[in-house]
């Protein structure tokens, strides 16, 4: 069946599609893949609620550093898709 192969294809790119990685295409694929496979949603409500989690915390003085460098990251990722 097309939905095994999209299956086990996707459940490898699961981590790339939560960090926003996977081509347009990819993505759509993943959506309507997600929408009738519980074994792949299982993974991404966990990650998003993770996500949440974290965003959800004051970082302490500790973390500054860390959450520096993410933000740092994030934003250079942002200047790279708008280039062009
Ligand atoms: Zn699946």
């Amino acid at each position: 069946m097309r939905n095994k192969i999209n299956h086990k294809y996707l459940s490898q790119h699961l981590g790339a599609y939560f960090d926003g990685e996977l081509m347009a295409h990819e993505k759509e694929l993943m959506e309507k893949h997600l929408k009738h496979c519980e074994d792949c949603r299982r993974p991404i409500a966990e990650l998003e609620s993770f996500q949440r989690q974290a965003l959800s915390l004051k970082p302490d003085l500790s973390e500054e550093n860390y959450w520096h460098s993410f933000t740092q990251k994030v934003m250079s990722g942002f200047r790279q898709e708008n280039r062009g």
